[in-house]
């Protein structure tokens, strides 16, 4: 087994090899190192090698782990990258700097009322169910434009995009629209990019990158 610094080492250099490929600064990619399932003995080693910025992607699991490590380590921040349940808002906007998962109506206003409650803006990625499959999280394209102006209405803190393309085929297409609803939105924010096709993300304008198993190996 390769150390955290060891793996970190080397999704740091391949990410820095696409964001010269693509004429970017290294500083426009953020690693999300997505740590879902792993226990917090598996995060440690990675936050003392460098890294800073996780993903969970269950309310309830990132409750029962990141307390104590971030009384531990206060400088790791943490990103909501699974599927909320509006009833779960509050511990949300306790619990996460940032919402990878703003999907529908509901949650804009169940986010809402949990930032004035808590007086916290959490930064939200609005997740775009990109290849319009039946199974999957994310709004409807043809949606995009009334969930983005009922947010901004709500005064939550859109920070862009998020999208998973459809498993198993070319990603890039995928990337590369998601990459033009956010410019026509205006959005900077682009959250894509996983294990298997994160390069290919950056070259195609991705923000953040979400990595589980090329961190953490493979999840049980
Ligand atoms: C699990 C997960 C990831 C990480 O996937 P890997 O293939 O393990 O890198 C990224 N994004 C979301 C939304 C996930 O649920």
């Amino acid at each position: 087994m390769e150390s955290a610094a060891t793996l970190l080492a080397a999704i740091e250099e391949r990410i820095a090899h696409a964001c010269r490929l693509a004429e970017r600064e290294r500083a426009e990619v953020t690693l999300v190192a997505v740590s879902k399932t792993h226990p917090a003995e598996a995060i440690a080693p990675l936050i003392a090698a460098g890294q800073r910025m996780f993903g969970e992607n269950r309310v309830q699991e990132a409750q029962a782990k990141w307390p104590a490590l971030r009384e531990r380590y206060p400088q790791v921040e943490l990103h909501l990258i699974g599927q909320l349940q509006s009833n779960k808002a509050d511990e949300a906007v306790a619990l996460f700097d940032a919402i990878h998962s703003l999907d529908r109506p509901s949650l804009v206003s169940a986010l809402a009322r949990a930032m004035d409650k808590a007086g916290r803006r959490v930064p939200c990625f609005v997740q775009v169910n990109i290849g319009a499959e039946e199974q999957k999280g994310g709004c409807a394209i043809s949606e995009l434009p009334a969930l983005l102006a009922e947010a901004r209405a709500a005064r939550l803190p859109v920070a862009g995009l998020m999208c998973v393309p459809p498993l198993g085929i070319e990603p890039a297409p995928f990337f590369a629209l998601l990459d033009k609803l956010a410019r026509d939105h205006g959005l900077e924010g682009r959250s894509m990019g996983m294990s298997g096709d994160f390069e290919t993300a950056i070259m195609l304008g991705a923000t953040h990158v979400r990595v589980g198993t090329a961190l953490f190996g493979e999840r049980e």
